[in-house]
């Protein structure tokens, strides 16, 4: 056993070093007389056990003792030993670092041997503490999916490599990067086949990442990397590249190969933020961006991008609000017969009444409200606004009708029909209002149309329930005869590009093939967008049905409607 005894009192010393050489073990012991010296023997040499006067002279008991105790290898115990008898200092000593206090009158071999014994049992159960506590930090510190450092560990790593950056004069890059649509590998493969996914990509991108780079998952699928002294926008602009390029091979999941790919956001230090914070902050807009501006790609964080996003980020709160608060307001625009211009159907337009910026038109709010998922919610508030309104004016009609003759058509998203409880939610707004299905008519952009099978078993129970089913832009890019034979739709929107390009000079033959097409199939045509008499003339002239358009009725409010349209007891 290596014992360093450190006490300025020489006759205290021979008498502790008589004392242990009764002691049944083998000991060897290093004396210092005063606490430098004992410091620097502790700084060398690796003691079991280090005995200190807590009176040393010129030095303060408990200095020396936090002093020797940083110094000391963890293994090393260390009893205290003074003249006084003070518990409290005892206590202090302890606190302070030491395994155990003795008395000097009380030193025998026993005490010291028993003291010797509990102090090395003291120092093994703290430094396992030590260790285990070490472990738990790391634990702290990693994702446990990927293996990858986490965000905390990631957020200490940037404010520490911030200050050293700002003390040595360097630039550095912080890259953010989140998975393109990677929710719906969740909802398609399931949550198993996501977590692969994701541990896939961490070891694709740890290829491409430099060591000195420091790589971690934020959350999610959410990964950074920040680059140390970075060069200039070609050097970071390698890296995206590779990261990007890395992706694009597909990823084998559940034996089928699936392809992602992912939004970058890039955030340089000094010029974007001067801390870690704002730091992350910046290349988490530019990334947004990277998003909005159709994902897979990188954008460098910018002072004007800073203000877009922030206004889009009060935009989307707004849109939220808006719902919450019943800013939304219904109009109405009439689609009369190509035959005798009698009114045949209402188009349901939404505008939102913002309380600042005014009337929004919906072109510019529900792709908005699309990308935040609060477009379903929309669209069943039009609905039952569309049912309370036509009940409304049931009860208000002539007396020799009971339901208005004519039905509200109403755009519907995609989403909407994948939606479980939709067609059971409309069949109950139905009822509640006493209207019948005839007053409604759904129509569905063509390019929406997903043939999953929950779309198609929504489609299939609205024909049921007897709710026209229209398909919107009918002839544009989007739109297939497969989907005409496919579902029971009935009324075909025709694109709003053939009636534009209807006028004096110039008419092509497409409306007349649709219409003539439309007809032989028993579908209903609507000409939407008529805006002068020479294309109403036109349309009459055609083999469509309906029309639709400025030069026909504007959209209006129901109270407009109700006092030029409808007749009321
Ligand atoms: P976007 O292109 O807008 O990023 O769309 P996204 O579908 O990727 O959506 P987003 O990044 O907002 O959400 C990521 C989703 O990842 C949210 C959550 O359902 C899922 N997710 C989060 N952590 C885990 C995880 O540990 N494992 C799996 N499988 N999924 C996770
Ligand atoms: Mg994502």
């Amino acid at each position: 056993m290596k014992i360093l005894l450190i006490d300025d009192d020489t006759l205290d010393r021979m008498n502790i070093i008589r004392t242990l050489s009764k002691a049944d073990a083998s000991i060897l012991v290093t004396e210092a007389s005063e606490a430098n010296e004992g410091i620097s023997f502790a700084e060398v040499t690796s003691f079991d056990l280090i005995l200190l006067d807590y009176q040393l002279p010129s030095s303060n008991g408990l200095e020396v003792l936090k002093q020797i105790s940083d110094t000391k290898n963890n293994n090393t115990a260390i009893i205290m030993l003074s003249h006084s008898d003070d518990d409290a200092l005892a206590l202090k000593c302890i606190k302070n670092g030491a395994q155990d206090f003795i008395k000097k009158n009380e030193i025998s071999v026993s005490r010291l041997m028993r003291a010797i014994y509990h102090a090395q049992v003291r120092s093994r159960i703290e430094e396992q503490l030590r260790e285990s506590h070490e472990k738990l930090r790391k634990i702290a510190q990693i994702d446990a999916l990927t293996g990858l450092a986490n965000r905390y560990a990631f957020d200490k790593s940037v404010k520490n490599t911030i200050l050293l950056a700002k003390r040595q004069n360097h630039s550095l890059a912080l890259i953010m990067m989140d998975l393109d649509k990677f929710k719906n590998v969740n909802d398609t493969l399931g949550h198993v086949a996501g977590d692969t996914l994701l541990q896939e990509v961490a070891n694709r991108l740890t290829k491409v990442v430099r060591e000195e780079e420091i790589f971690c998952r934020l959350g999610g699928d959410e990964f950074a990397i920040l680059v140390h002294c970075y060069q200039g926008v070609k050097e970071v602009k390698g890296l995206i590249n590779r990261i990007l390029s890395s992706l694009k091979e597909p990823f084998t999941l559940e034996n089928t190969p699936f392809v992602i790919s992912a939004s970058i956001g890039v955030a340089t230090f000094p010029e974007c933020a001067d801390n870690a914070k704002d730091l992350l902050k910046c290349a988490d807009i530019a990334m947004y961006r990277s998003k909005e501006l159709g994902r897979n790609q990188a954008q460098f964080y910018s002072k004007s991008m800073h203000n877009e996003v922030s206004n889009r980020v009060q935009f989307e709160l707004e849109l939220r609000e808006a719902l919450k608060n019943d800013q939304f307001i219904l109009y109405y625009q009439p689609q009369v017969s190509c035959q005798d211009e009698t009114l045949v159907a209402l188009e349901a337009l939404i505008q939102w009444q913002h309380p600042t910026r005014g009337l929004i038109g919906s072109s510019e709010f529900i792709t908005v409200a699309e990308e935040i998922g609060l477009v379903n919610d929309i669209s069943l508030w039009i609905i039952e606004a569309i049912c309370v309104q036509v009940k409304q004016w049931n009860l208000q009609l002539n007396e020799n009708v009971n339901q208005i003759p004519f039905p509200i058509t109403i755009n519907l998203s995609a989403t909407q029909l994948d939606q479980d409880d939709f067609v059971k939610t409309l069949k109950n707004l139905i009822e509640e209002n006493g209207i019948s299905p005839k007053n409604l008519e759904l129509t569905l952009a063509s390019n929406a149309i997903k043939y999953s099978s929950d779309t198609i078993n929504s489609i299939e129970e609205l024909a049921q329930i007897g709710i026209p089913l229209g398909i919107d832009d009918f002839g544009g890019e989007y739109s297939s005869v497969y989907q005409l034979k496919k579902s029971p739709f009935s009324i075909l929107k025709i694109d709003k590009s053939f009636i534009n390009s209807v006028n004096n000079e110039s008419q092509d033959n497409f409306i007349k093939a649709i219409g003539l097409f439309a007809k032989t199939l028993n579908f209903t045509t609507v000409v939407n967008g008529v805006e002068n008499q020479f294309q109403a003339t036109y349309c009459k002239s055609q083999s469509v049905d309906r029309m639709q358009g400025s030069h026909i009725a504007h959209p209006m409010q129901a109270d407009e409607f109700k006092a030029t349209w409808l007749d009321f007891k």
